[in-house]
């Protein structure tokens, strides 16, 4: 209830959402950095929406984004801030309004985050991850939503526009829905998540060509590199806890491209009796390792990464990073673990 009031905010803030030249708004809408299929999905799933509406809307991202995401509606029409920096800060100057979209502190908009701090413009965020940061004049936050696109969904529906959701809103909101929820069997799927994704198919979201698209596309060398990775793999039981490491040198020999290592760490979590999966991957270039966290029940990586590195997320999905190299970062993990023991041991 307390995100509907909010939400309603939208309407009794007098913005009208009717195309017509008075209300046309210069809107801006941002992924956090390295976007997964939510972030683009709801992104782009949102300029199509505003488009239709008849406002100038422009989606620019951080940085790249995988290959596999290169095929969604509206998808060339992205401004990369880190390639196209003058014009993106162009936009950002220009724009009356500000989405930001699966995130939920200005730091994981990368490079982005000064301009966006300094921007006059009114800013919205809808994202569904914990401790929202107070940047936003209009703050859509629920933890219990699968994916942002199911946010942007019940956004459109509450402005009473879900009439308005054609095939293109309706491939991008099924793509990050699909790809949060990993492929709807991860707990955050409700029977609402199949609802509105039966909705999305009856509205031309074509289930089988998405998964597809994002599932099906392996190069040999992402298997190989998943090869190595599961050979790296190494259980600690008395924690219930696996973990994979994968190094600079071991993504250089696999042709390494964004995206490639993206749900290998859910193989640790496939084990019989692992509650806890970790995956840490070395990246020279940012000199820093970037780790990956994934549990199953109430133990929280959202509260061990903000502890212990640097990062955050969800209950059962989080992500951090550490300036140690990647032997000192993966024996600070294992030392801190016992005092997650009992914990663990409780799943
Ligand atoms: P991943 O491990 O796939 O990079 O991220 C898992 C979840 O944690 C995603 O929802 C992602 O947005 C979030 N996440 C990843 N890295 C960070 C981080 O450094 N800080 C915060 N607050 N969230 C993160
Ligand atoms: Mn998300």
């Amino acid at each position: 209830m307390k995100n509907l009031l909010r939400t309603r905010r939208f309407r009794s803030a007098g913005w009208s959402y009717t195309a017509d030249k008075k209300t046309t708004k210069n809107i801006v809408i941002v992924p956090h950095k390295n976007p997964d299929g939510d972030a683009i999905g709801s992104t782009l799933a949102l300029y199509h929406y505003l488009s239709e509406k008849g406002h100038h809307a422009t989606v620019i991202a951080p940085n790249d984004y995988p290959d596999f995401l290169k095929w969604i509606p509206g998808e060339s029409t992205i401004v990369n801030h880190e390639t196209h920096t003058k014009e993106a800060n162009a936009l950002i100057t220009e724009a009356e309004i500000i989405f930001t979209l699966d995130f939920n502190a200005l730091h994981r908009a990368g490079n982005m985050e000064t301009i966006l701090e300094k921007s006059k413009a009114v800013k919205i965020l809808i994202d569904h991850h914990q401790s929202p940061d107070s940047y936003a004049q209009y703050i859509y936050s629920d933890v219990n939503m699968s994916s942002t696109c199911q946010m942007v969904y019940q956004f459109i529906h509450l402005l009473g526009d879900t009439h308005m959701i054609d095939s293109n809103i309706a491939t991008c909101l099924y793509l990050g829905i699909m790809t949060d929820t990993g492929s709807f069997r991860f707990p955050c799927t409700t029977s609402n998540t199949h609802i509105i994704v039966a909705d999305l198919i009856q509205k031309g979201a074509n289930s089988a060509y998405i998964h597809n698209q994002v599932y099906d596309t392996n190069s040999y060398e992402r298997l190989q590199l998943l090869g190595c990775a599961l050979n790296n793999l190494k259980v600690i039981p008395e924690s219930r806890t696996a973990y994979i490491t994968l190094s600079q040198d071991e993504l250089n020999k696999y042709n390494f491209k964004k995206g490639d290592t993206e749900g290998v760490v859910n193989y640790g979590l496939s084990l019989e009796n692992i509650v806890f999966a970790a995956i840490f991957i070395e990246d020279k270039q940012e000199g820093i390792i970037k780790i990956s966290l994934r549990s199953k029940g109430n133990f929280s990586v959202n509260d061990f990464s903000r502890a212990h590195f640097n990062g955050g997320g969800h209950i059962n999905a989080a992500g951090g990073r550490r300036d140690l190299s990647l032997n000192d970062t993966v024996n600070k993990f294992i030392t801190i673990l016992p005092d997650y023991s009992n914990a663990l041991n409780d799943e």
